[in-house]
């Protein structure tokens, strides 16, 4: 007789529970939009070039050692990571403000920040929008904040519900967290135009309210990385405080190497060193250290400029077959004469579009034509490619007729 033996099974992930259904599934047509990770043309898992010369060189450098990372991980990376967010030239960083930490990619960063904030922060409320990505909730309550959400999506118009927005904000308790997606948000594909962040900005700062942006698709957006991270820029630019949880996940394809960081902005060099020397307390019991491989590849690619560039053209031309995606299905949508406006799924931004089908729709998709997607409609964009948009585009029609 187990100890275990009253254990109930606990249900599937929401999304990663998508591809469990789909691999059990035998027909040839299948499709997984489900999970949000890139693939080719041909359907197939992307490995960069640039990674793979990355990586050639580090196998190739005889005196690299797997000896353990220090607890906040590799230096150089953190320092590039910061770099690339807040730009080669921001004060914060010239001021020795910012502290960088080494993460299991974007997950464990947005953990080991919300953990942080339970330890050290006056306000324990974080305030996420409606809808998110589904691991926010259970990541922040689990690191001992309070979760309260604030309107973000506006079903009618499948757009931004800018008003609800400012409102919650506003009457938001001054100096609670707010999670911000620094751009491409997940799952709705409706980011705020740079008026509207420049609005919620000056809201924020003026209630005190604490930024923390989640930035798991940098240069996935607009296909620049410099474009994607303006958001972000426009709250440090003021001089305010922020935390900041970056992913290497999508933007390099490192997905399975967790390579992620979290940075927090302070008021000075002085604050920016005593909150570095906590957050080594929160990660030392968590995991140690963090794992060197993925952390050297971003840095290797990050410190040489010709690598830098192979890797924004690498990274353009996936924005770019996704945005063409959009085109495709949308057109596609067109010539069935499918009822109803579907021009959202071109002016959405990322890798997802919220299709806005219902439960029911999503459920005979996948029944009828084994499409396997998330049931609040979402679809991935990168998993998409111009042999299936047919399928896909057919399985839509005959949901909404
Ligand atoms: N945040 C958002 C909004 C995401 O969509 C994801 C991944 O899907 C993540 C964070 C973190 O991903 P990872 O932990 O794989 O870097």
């Amino acid at each position: 007789n187990s100890v275990f033996a009253h254990v109930v099974k606990a249900p599937e992930d929401p999304i990663l529970g998508v591809t469990v259904a789909y691999n059990n599934d035998p027909s040839p047509v299948k499709l997984n939009l489900g999970v949000g990770a890139y693939r080719t043309e041909e359907g197939k898992p992307l490995v960069l070039n640039v990674v793979r010369r990355a990586e050639q060189q580090l196998v190739n450098d005889r005196s690299r050692v797997k000896e353990y990372l220090p607890i906040t991980g590799l230096a150089e990376f953190n320092k590039l990571s910061a770099k690339l967010m807040f730009g080669a030239d921001s004060p914060a960083i010239k001021e020795n403000r910012v502290t960088t930490v080494q993460c299991l990619s974007g997950t464990g960063s947005l953990r080991v920040g919300g953990e942080f904030l339970a330890r050290h922060y006056h306000e324990r409320t974080i305030y996420i929008p409606q809808p998110t990505w589904g691991n926010h909730p259970k990541i922040f309550s689990l690191a001992g904040l309070s979760v309260k959400t604030y309107r973000y999506y506006d079903p009618a118009t499948r757009g931004l519900n800018f008003q609800g927005l400012l409102e919650d904000l506003g009457s938001a308790p001054s100096g609670a967290v707010v999670l911000l997606h620094a751009c491409a948000h997940n799952p709705t594909g409706v980011d705020p135009t740079i008026q509207q962040w420049e609005k919620i900005r000056q809201l924020m700062r003026s209630k005190r309210l604490l930024p923390f942006f989640d930035s798991a698709y940098q240069g996935f957006a607009s296909g620049n990385l410099d474009t994607d991270a303006k958001p972000v820029r426009m709250f440090v630019a003021d001089g305010g405080e922020c935390l900041l949880a970056q992913s290497y996940a999508k933007n390099m394809g490192l997905y399975g190497e967790r390579v992620g960081a979290l940075s927090i902005v302070c008021n000075t060099a002085d604050v920016a060193n005593r909150v570095e020397s906590q957050l080594k307390l929160v990660t030392r019991p968590m995991f140690s250290n963090p794992p060197i491989h993925g952390a050297s590849i971003v840095a290797t690619i990050l410190r040489d400029r010709n690598m830098y560039d192979e890797w924004t053209v690498e990274l353009k031309a996936m924005a770019e077959r996704i945005i063409s995606m959009r085109q495709k299905l949308f057109d596609a949508l067109q010539t069935r004469g499918t009822p109803g406006d579907w021009s959202h799924i071109i002016k959405q931004i990322g890798m997802f579009t919220f299709t806005g089908l219902n439960k029911e729709q999503v459920a005979f998709m996948t029944k009828e034509y084994h499409i396997y997607m998330t049931s609040d409609g979402r679809i991935s964009m990168a998993g998409l490619s111009s042999k299936t948009i047919p399928h896909l585009a057919d399985a839509m029609h005959a949901a909404v007729t």
